[in-house]
């Protein structure tokens, strides 16, 4: 039974990032008939949107290297499928491909930013605005990523006008979504606020911003209800719990899309989602990877069958 909480959303779209996001950070690479079920029953269980893979070169990720191939066997798809494009190259290979929607991954950090785009944080923008324009004019929606948002492995804390900055100069340059990571999960619920509360401040309409948070240090969850009290509807999540993040050491990464139904739906909030058959899914994937799920609700779900 649900029991709702004040000041909640009725509904939350959640934004599967477990083929490309959690794959991605998988050491295992996975065949593309594999990736394409995994995506075809995340549709089954109820996802609408579901970011399918990346467009960079095979020498930069080799486990997503098939991205035409599984664009290819998955044909036309209902809702949202983003695909990751980080230049005008990648583009190219996705409008090719018939792609609605695309995201860049920027850095709020200096030190990430050389590491992940070889480029410093203003040079890295620079390089994507003309990308965004670009599919913009294309009719393309443009999701931009804001990574280490609260925290980086390098520079420790991160000032909150620097995060904001690289937020909404993204939104400026016509992201129709800017996701706000947590990507070595070291953030706590006031910090969310303070950032989402800023942006908005700033001009940057709360609908059109995500939150992606980490578990490395259990705080997904708490971080995510603040969030949703501050007016965020659209979550990201990991189907569960796939792709550690390799800068943060531990195993933990992604917050499992599981562990976010379970506490929506308790909450009384509509997802779309059918949390047996994503639990399923997710059992599957783990079998397919050679381990167990990373998420809590796998585990506890499937220890009650
Ligand atoms: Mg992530």
């Amino acid at each position: 039974m649900s029991t709702s909480l004040p000041g909640l959303p009725s509904r939350v779209e959640v934004y599967e990032v477990g083929p490309r996001d959690g794959l991605q950070n998988e050491s295992t690479v996975v065949p593309v008939e594999v990736k394409a079920e995994f995506v075809r029953r995340l549709l089954g269980a109820g996802l609408t949107t579901v970011e399918l893979t990346s467009f960079v070169p095979a020498r930069w990720v080799p486990q997503l290297a098939d991205a035409e191939e599984l664009l290819r066997r998955l044909g036309e798809l209902p809702g949202r499928h983003p695909v990751l494009v980080p230049t005008d190259r990648g583009l190219d290979r996705a409008l090719a491909c018939g792609v609605r929607e695309v995201a860049v991954f920027a850095s709020a950090t200096e030190t990430f930013a050389q590491r992940n785009l070889n480029r410093s944080v203003a040079a890295s923008l620079d390089m994507f605005a003309p990308v965004v324009a670009r599919a913009r004019r294309e009719g393309l929606a443009v999701r931009g990523y804001v990574s280490m948002c609260f925290g980086d492995p390098w520079e420790g804390a991160v000032p909150l006008d620097q995060v904001a900055d690289v937020a909404v100069r993204m939104h400026e340059m016509g992201c129709t979504e800017v996701s706000l990571g947590d990507t070595i999960g070291v953030g706590t619920p006031g910090q969310v606020r303070a950032l989402v509360d800023q942006l908005t401040a700033r001009g940057l309409p709360v609908d059109d911003l995500a939150v992606h948070f980490h578990d490395t240090y259990g705080q997904a969850l708490a971080n995510t209800l603040v969030a949703l009290q501050c007016g965020v509807t659209t979550v990201d999540a990991s189907a569960g719990g796939l792709g550690g993040c390799p800068y943060a050491g531990s195993a933990t990464g992604n917050l499992a899309t599981e562990d976010l139904v379970w506490q929506l739906h308790g909450l009384g909030i509509d997802t779309g989602i059918d949390l047996a058959a994503l639990v399923r899914t997710s059992a599957w994937m783990a079998g397919q990877l050679g381990r167990p799920s990373a998420s809590r609700t796998v585990l506890a779900l499937l220890e009650e069958q």
